[in-house]
């Protein structure tokens, strides 16, 4: 795959949704569409330069894109990193997005989440962020930080960078 990471943007159908969020989270740019309708999906893909990722092999075929085979999100996730970059498995060198909006997260100053996330997360956490379409508040997940911890010692580099860990 030619085009840079950072550049890629991806249509998630209903059969990758999960992923699709994680992919937001992590800072791809990641359109969602809950359904595998054949010509929905045709017609969106026309209209945008995004690449088609989704576990029917039917939609590949006809639309071009990356198929996904495995079950779970977070091998589902490492599936299409490996596919985009076999050798060199990165994360994008972009801002995290929300989960629900797409959007890109912003930064949240510690005292503006009180009331808004669970006590432990306050007293954990020192960094937020916010998504500022519908205001969810966010924060690095361990999740997240196991996938990172995946790709660094997958990776040739360590990514060192901090924007991107939510
Ligand atoms: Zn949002």
């Amino acid at each position: 795959m030619s085009k840079q990471q950072d550049e890629l943007k991806f249509l998630c159908d209903l059969t990758v949704v999960k992923l699709g969020k994680k992919l937001r989270i992590l800072g791809f740019d990641t359109e969602i569409i809950k359904t595998v309708n054949q010509q929905a999906i045709k017609e969106l893909l026309k209209h945008t330069n995004r690449t088609l990722v989704t576990k029917s092999k039917e939609l590949v075929k006809a639309c071009g894109g990356i198929l996904i085979t495995k079950n779970r999100t977070s091998e589902q996730l490492e599936e299409l990193l490996m596919i985009l970059n076999n050798t060199n498995p990165q994360l994008p060198n972009t801002p995290a997005r929300c989960a629900y909006c797409n959007e890109v997260l912003v930064d949240c100053p510690k005292e503006e989440v009180i009331g808004k996330v669970p006590i432990y997360v306050f007293e954990t956490i020192e960094h937020f962020k916010r998504c500022p379409k519908c205001g969810k508040i966010y924060w690095r997940g361990t999740h997240v930080v196991r996938h990172l911890e995946f790709f660094s010692s997958q990776g040739k580099e360590t990514d060192t960078r901090g924007d991107n860990k939510w």
